[in-house]
């Protein structure tokens, strides 16, 4: 293709053009295979093509493809609410249907202002998220992402947010501190914060239950979430958990969260949520939420055009469907350890990588100069650029990001593929990824 017209995220070059997706298999024009070992962004959980959710689909665009849901409900959408409430941590009662990450962001944003709205509490306007975070690109999400360098150039932001540390225990735990300590002293930074902003200033804590694109999968230390959890209740703070990336499976349990022994105040999920077959997201939230919009003003004063699309509540509802029929979980759980091994085979003694951490099928490998310092590579180095060359040019897709945790660190892959992703096929992706670095 010589000209396009669509305008791409680099304007510089035109992508090659994919055609056809079967299984953990991409394919492009020139006929050229690529494992998409990302799941596109922590994406495609199911993978490609797969004939279940392809025939629900066209059973539900056959039957009604839209309806406003400012005059209808429809069957499908009820139907994937109650699987998502029945699965959902302790509490929730209810999902808000969007079409992707950001927009659920948003949502849970407002959400989480209108509910101190309506029980009375109007000054409680601020947020407290982490950096080293990714919450989306609009710009609600953008103000409580925590990478200083994306942000930068749209301030000022439409949101109050003060930044706290990430659970980091690579760069950020002391020598000789465990990670209990390590989780408890977070949460000490985290209350010290909220008593210094004003406890009844404060509206909600927001944060990745597993940080994704921004630093490579930051893994929580055990006991972390739960002392988070205290200080919000204390000063009556929300507690919103952003699952976007890491929730719907992606860490062995459908719920990143439910590995920490937490339930949030409302939670985010989208990407996995349809696995890439419809754009969709949600917010699930608390009774207590539900309960005061409705006794207050008796509406969500928020809402856009394609929410709960019928086509797309379709997909999500067969998509979470099979995870469940075909025990996808389990399998997960069981591959995690296969896929940690192999990294550590290949990586463990590498000069140049510093880490390599993860949970179920949500793997990071942290790029260093060198392993005792842990010095990070000059990020206009851009060796993250130039691994995800590699690795494409070996028909390998992986995510890697660089140079984003507020331009210090950060040169690391993401690993994030399919959950059918065979035992030959994890073999393959962790081959051709040392290839390519
Ligand atoms: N939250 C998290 C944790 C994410 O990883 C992402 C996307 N990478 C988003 C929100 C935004 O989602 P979307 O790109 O669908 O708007």
């Amino acid at each position: 293709m010589s000209a396009t017209h669509v305008f791409h995220r680099s304007l510089l070059s035109t992508p090659p053009v994919a055609v056809k997706g079967e299984g953990v298999w991409l394919e492009d024009a020139s006929g050229k295979r690529y494992i998409d070992a990302s799941g596109g962004a922590a994406v495609s959980c199911l993978g490609h093509g797969h004939p279940d959710v392809l025939e629900a689909m066209h059973r539900q665009l056959d039957a009604l493809a839209y309806a406003h849901t400012s005059f209808f409900t429809t069957e499908v959408a009820e139907q994937l609410a109650d699987q998502l409430v029945r699965t959902a941590p302790a509490g929730m009662s209810h999902a808000y249907f969007v079409s992707g990450g950001s927009e659920a962001v948003e949502a849970a944003l407002k959400m989480a202002r209108q509910y101190y709205l309506e029980i009375g509490q109007p000054e409680r306007s601020h947020f407290i998220a982490r950096r080293q975070s990714y919450h989306g690109n609009t710009l609600g999400a953008l103000a409580v992402g925590g990478n200083a360098w994306r942000r930068k150039q749209f301030a000022p932001l439409l949101v109050d947010v003060t930044h706290v540390s990430p659970c980091y225990p690579y760069r950020d735990m002391h020598p000789g501190e465990t990670p209990e300590a390590y989780g408890q002293r977070l949460a000490q930074e985290l209350d010290e914060t909220i008593q210094r902003v004003g406890p009844n200033k404060v509206l909600a804590f927001v944060a990745e239950t597993v940080g994704g694109a921004t630093a490579g999968v930051l893994v929580p230390v055990p006991g972390y979430f739960k002392a988070v959890r205290e200080v919000c209740d204390k000063h009556g703070v929300l507690l919103i958990l952003d699952e976007v990336m890491c929730g719907m499976g992606r860490t062995g349990t459908l719920h990143a969260c439910e590995q920490d022994g937490v339930a949030p105040d409302l939670m985010t999920i989208a990407k996995g949520l349809g696995g890439g077959y419809q754009p969709i997201g949600a917010v699930l939230a608390q009774q207590k939420i539900v309960e005061a919009m409705s006794k207050g003003s008796g509406f969500f004063q928020h809402g856009h055009t394609y929410l709960g699309h019928a086509v797309a509540c379709a997909a999500a509802l067969t998509v979470q469907q099979v995870i469940e029929r075909d025990g996808l979980l389990s399998k997960v759980q069981r591959d995690a350890a296969r896929i940690e091994a192999l990294l550590q085979d290949r990586f463990g003694n590498h000069p140049h990588v510093g880490d390599i951490r993860g949970r179920g099928f949500f793997w990071g490998v942290e790029l260093v100069q060198d392993r005792a310092s842990k010095a990070p590579f000059d990020p206009a180095r851009r060796l993250h650029a130039k691994v995800k060359s590699a690795a494409f040019a070996r028909g390998l897709l992986v995510y890697p990001m660089g140079g984003t945790v507020d331009g210090q660190y950060g040169d690391h892959i993401l690993l994030a593929p399919p959950f059918i992703t065979s035992e030959d096929e994890l073999t393959q992706i962790v081959a051709r990824l040392a290839d390519a670095v």
